[in-house]
């Protein structure tokens, strides 16, 4: 079992594995660090024959914050982290460098995670925004509390959505222009009447109500939820998921490239700060 510095790993019944994001004090902000620890945590459960389905939940008042903006060393993984993909490479210069990055540690991550072999469940609870969707649409299951709220606030900084754009299947085209082109946050109960979220639940109720959710999964046999799981993901691919994908992180990156490029030299707008805050 590695030793986890963002996470808690745990198994609290027979066929479930829960992994806790544990860095409260930072909204769980991800950082590279946090998002290998994950990876790595969910091979955990993978290669455990008496892990029938995974939980994600969260430590703290909020879910996840999104992607750790105050992160040193923006450019670099680390040598030893276990790459997902083959673009993430030595070599750092211009555009290259931040979409290499990007299309390792996020999209990299979120198409590795959705197509896990068994199955997993996001328990979330306070605010998610931007990347911490990215924790949330990949998973198989949505158990989310009536205090929980979801935001892609990229609009904000300039940017077209998350490195993860699964807004139109997850919300449907009409809900997914006014959470994109908006950037306003939704509720639980509006996630779930879009079909993004599977069930709304009192917070104190969340953890446990979680718990029976991951039994009605624990109780069938590992290699059918395996090939039930697989048959859907590819329903999901054969509405040509992958190439909007590609397409959307495209554009994400010609976002980032023309801050960049502008006298900012930042990857986002620079009116952020001080536009997200007064909304
Ligand atoms: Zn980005």
């Amino acid at each position: 079992m590695p030793d986890f510095k963002h996470l808690i790993y745990e198994k609290p019944e027979d066929g479930i594995a829960r992994i806790w994001l544990n860095r409260p004090d930072a909204r769980n902000a991800q950082d590279t660090e946090l998002l290998y620890e994950l990876n790595d945590a969910f091979d955990v459960a993978m290669g455990d024959d008496e892990v029938k389905v995974v939980i994600l939940a969260a430590k703290g008042p909020h879910f996840s914050a999104g992607h750790d903006l105050a992160e040193k060393g923006m450019r670099q993984v680390e040598a030893d982290n276990k790459r997902v993909t083959s673009w993430e490479g030595g070599e750092w210069d211009g555009a290259e460098a931040y979409y290499m990055r990007e299309k390792e540690i996020y999209e990299g991550f979120c198409v590795r995670w959705r197509d896990l072999a068994k199955p997993t469940i996001a328990s979330v609870h306070g605010k998610s925004i931007a990347g911490g969707l990215m924790l949330i649409w990949p998973l198989d299951f949505v158990i989310a509390s009536e205090d929980a709220s979801f935001q892609d606030n990229t609009m904000y900084m300039g940017i077209p959505g998350i490195e993860y754009f699964a807004h139109v299947w997850e919300l449907g085209i009409r809900k997914a222009k006014e959470f994109l082109l908006t950037g306003q946050p939704i509720t639980a109960v509006e996630a779930e009447k879009a079909g993004m979220v599977n069930k709304v639940v009192p917070r104190e109720e969340l953890e446990e109500a979680t718990l029976a959710f991951a039994r009605t999964i624990a109780d069938k046999p590992s290699f059918a939820l395996k090939l039930g799981k697989d048959a859907i993901n590819a329903s999901f691919g054969a509405t040509g998921f992958d190439a909007i994908q590609r397409g959307a992180f495209n554009a994400h990156h010609l976002a980032h490239t023309h801050y960049r490029l502008s006298a900012n030299g930042s990857f986002m707008d620079p009116d952020f700060g001080t536009r997200f805050r007064k909304k």
